[in-house]
């Protein structure tokens, strides 16, 4: 385990995150699901003007 404690580029907030996680995340948890849902969101208004 080599948990670093990394800054929300969202909220600013803290959070723990395993450096040698191969996805490193740039949001704490609650932002990373509010972005999810957002992207999710767009996605699905945008589907039919940028396929890919
Ligand atoms: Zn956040």
């Amino acid at each position: 385990m080599a948990m670093k404690t990394k800054f929300c580029k969202d909220c600013k907030k803290e959070f723990q995150q395993d450096s040698l996680d191969r996805f490193q995340r740039r949001y704490c948890k609650e932002c990373s699901a509010e972005r999810k849902k957002a992207y999710e969101n767009i996605h699905e208004v945008t589907f039919e003007e940028c396929e890919d």
